[in-house]
């Protein structure tokens, strides 16, 4: 197991991860102060199913221990949840030095975050991530529930107390989630730079290959990249916006389709091929889209969709939080690990935009 130390503005905390990290998960908890009164296990029925067991005996029998399963899924980042959760916490008798697990992918991990930091006015939380993707999610304290009008848009800044990695539980992986997640530490490597980038390009040809020792460095480089940026940003004033790379054409996609029906990894790695042609249009120069390309096809992420309509994504593109006063604001790249953000005007993107979705 290898510690790595998360540090923010507000918070420092450390990540264990290996295949005995959950082996850890009660000493972690006897070593807070004030102590636990009581543990609130928060979960998604597929997980659940698969570990909750498994979580449950490696707590002490000395403390109550609560659990409440939500369907899995997008969809259960709601508010109806999120009310269910704070009911249950309530009639369970959880006070305000309680604890919360959220165990899951990074549905669970901002639902269960959300309800921690309001509970009580904010109560302690232990990230337990089963996703690849969830080495984003898991760090750096956003969570959040989903509105019907937009995504992540009642939230808060919420760091926990640890991030307990434990590998073993990825083995029940699907294959689409595992690409999902890759999407974003193929991001992480662009933010970070040639050898992250040229390492992934050499070690890992298929999905197969994130096993063991390989899959334990991808994890760690893609949780430095990430949090070495919260480090200097907790809260988004300024490079944070960077990890935003391949998301302002992603999340509209996203949105596009309907939420499930594309994987946020697929989306994003659609994003970020965009993201290098507006890059190389405003920069005027030539940017290696094809190395990006020739990357994601090994894993046979899909392309965009050639029905979308480029000023309806345009339009989505607009509400992202990154654009204001009505104007497009990406995150563009001036080279390997050099990102900028930056307002495109709305000629520019229709252009780029339209013959990306001609293929
Ligand atoms: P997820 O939690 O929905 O998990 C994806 C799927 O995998 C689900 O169907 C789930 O049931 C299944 N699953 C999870 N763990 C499993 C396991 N070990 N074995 C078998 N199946 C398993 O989604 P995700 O991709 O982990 O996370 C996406 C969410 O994370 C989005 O809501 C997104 O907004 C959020 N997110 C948050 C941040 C942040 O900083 N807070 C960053 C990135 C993404
Ligand atoms: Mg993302």
């Amino acid at each position: 197991m290898v510690e790595v130390p998360i540090k923010t503005a507000s918070k420092e905390y450390p990540l264990f991860i290996g295949n005995d990290a959950i082996y850890s998960l009660s000493d972690v908890i006897d070593g807070l102060t004030p102590r636990v009164s009581s543990v609130f296990i928060i979960s998604e029925e597929t997980v659940a199913e698969l570990y909750l067991e498994e979580v449950r005996t490696n707590l002490q029998d000395s403390i109550p221990v609560y659990h409440y399963v939500v369907p899995s899924g997008e969809a259960s980042k709601s508010f109806e949840n999120y009310y269910e959760c704070q009911t249950f916490a309530l009639q369970s008798g959880l006070d305000r030095n309680s604890i919360i697990l959220a165990l899951g992918g990074g549905v669970i991990g901002d639902l269960a975050g959300f309800v921690a930091a309001t509970y009580m006015r904010g109560i302690r939380f232990i990230q337990v991530p089963t996703t690849l993707l969830a080495h984003d999610s898991a760090v750096g304290g956003k969570v959040a529930v989903n509105h019907p009008l937009g995504k992540n848009i009642i939230g808060a800044f919420h760091q926990p107390e640890a991030v307990i990695y434990h590998l073993p539980f990825l083995a029940t992986l699907p294959v689409e989630e595992w690409r999902s997640g890759y999407g974003e530490v193929i991001k992480h490597a662009y933010l970070s730079g040639e050898e992250f980038l040229s390492w992934l390009e050499k070690e890992v040809s298929t999905l197969d290959d994130l096993k063991d020792e390989k899959l334990l460095h991808v994890l760690k480089e893609g949780i430095n990249v990430k949090a070495q940026i919260v480090a200097k940003d907790e809260k988004e004033s300024n490079v944070r916006a960077f990890l935003n790379f391949g998301h302002t054409l992603g999340h509209a996609i996203e949105s596009e389709l309907g939420y499930g029906k594309i994987t946020h990894g697929d989306a994003v790695a659609i994003g970020m091929v965009f993201a290098l042609r507006m890059s190389e249009h405003v920069y005027g120069k030539d940017l290696n889209v094809s190395r990006l390309q020739a990357l994601l096809e090994r894993f046979d992420y899909p392309t965009i969709d050639c029905s979308l309509d480029a000023h309806r994504l345009m339009e989505k593109m607009k509400k992202d939080k990154k654009s204001y006063e009505h104007t497009i604001h990406m995150v563009l790249m001036k080279e390997l690990g050099q990102m900028e953000v930056r307002k495109v005007n709305d000629e520019d993107v229709l252009r780029v935009l339209t013959t990306f979705i001609k293929g």
